[in-house]
């Protein structure tokens, strides 16, 4: 059974208890006149369009409303009485709640089958020789750790760009290039760690950071005044 629903089984099944719900309820309408058959039958025809429209809403592939039929409403009120009216109504909408029912037992069903969202691992940690070598053509020799050209094939390290343990992935596109070296500095420090380390972080963020400290020191000035 293929299913997917365009809203989640949460949201799905809210919707579909609540329209059981007014279902039920038209279901128990107290009828004592043609006027309330009436009444009761136009509000009959509303909710099911609602409930088939819902359906739809919700399911994409038409699981589930394929189930859900209109009974024709009994039409044949010529010659019958009341009662026999009356009958035929309550029977009607005895089976379309039913159907419904019958929906929305199927959703807690789907909600229990439906896989719990396992992450599949990414094992490989490792380039393939031939993937080194599309790194190497295709992206920059400038090592993102140092700044320095990575000059030799030999020195190179092909990195991820997004780190394997924050779920980037071993292909030559998450890959960069490094120095060997920078790269065994590295270790496990993060990218911002290493480069506080070896004096190579990006100089945009230390002129911020010299024009912060110096703003402070100002204010601080001002602000005690001997
Ligand atoms: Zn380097």
């Amino acid at each position: 059974m293929k299913v997917k629903l365009t809203v989640s089984i949460d949201e799905a099944k809210k919707r579909v208890t609540k329209q059981l719900e007014r279902g039920k309820t038209i279901s128990k309408f107290p009828i004592t006149s043609v006027q309330d058959l009436e009444t009761v039958e136009s509000r009959r025809s509303e909710w099911y369009e609602q409930t088939k429209n819902l359906l739809e809403e919700i399911d994409e592939n038409s699981t589930l409303v394929k189930d859900f039929h209109y009974l024709t409403p009994s039409a044949q009120s010529g010659t019958r009485t009341l009662q026999d009216r009356v009958d035929d109504f309550r029977f009607d909408m005895k089976k379309d709640v039913k159907n419904l029912q019958s929906i929305s037992d199927r959703l807690e069903l789907i909600a229990d089958l439906k896989p719990k969202s396992k992450r599949r691992k990414d094992k490989k940690r490792g380039l393939t020789p031939g993937e080194k070598t599309w790194v190497w053509e295709n992206k920059s020799h400038r090592c993102y750790i140092c700044h320095k050209m990575v000059k030799r094939f030999s020195e190179a390290h092909f990195d991820h760009t997004k780190a394997h343990t924050k779920k980037g992935k071993t292909t030559p596109a998450n890959s960069g290039i490094t120095h060997i070296l920078c790269n065994q500095l590295k270790g496990k420090k993060s990218l911002r760690e290493i480069q506080r380390h070896l004096g190579t972080e990006p100089k945009k963020k230390r002129i911020i950071k010299k024009s912060k400290r110096k703003k402070k020191k100002i204010s601080k000035n001002f602000q005690n005044p001997i």
